[in-house]
């Protein structure tokens, strides 16, 4: 059987190797094997406020009340941020706020919805 790990994009578990590269054939993602293999690529894995993994596009919902910087707003207790986007830094998460726009949020401030 093939140990082959599944399409990080899609999760097919159909992915062949092409030399260096691994190859979804169902969305054509094409990734390094070797990075994955040797720890040097190796994705950070970001945790929310109670320990679930978050995913690029997952749904958080805000655990406090949380200043924007350079700005009088707020974001408020309880708000819904849909389709995150994880970075690197200190502020993990990228996203887009309703009323308030692109920012960024640490990810011990979110739990996943
Ligand atoms: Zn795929």
């Amino acid at each position: 059987m093939s140990t082959l790990p599944p399409c990080p994009k899609c999760h097919s578990e159909f992915t062949y190797e092409d030399g260096a590269m691994l190859v979804c054939p169902e969305c054509a993602h094409e990734w390094s094997a070797t990075g994955a293999a040797e720890g040097a690529d190796e994705a950070k894995v970001i945790k929310d406020a109670v320990g679930n993994v978050l995913q690029d596009g997952d749904t958080v919902s805000v655990i406090k009340d949380l200043k924007v910087k350079g700005s009088s707003l707020v974001v408020k207790v309880g708000t819904k941020v849909k389709n995150i986007r994880l970075v690197d830094g200190d502020h993990d998460i990228d996203c887009k706020i309703d009323g308030i726009g692109a920012m960024k949020l640490k990810s011990e401030f979110v739990k996943k919805v």
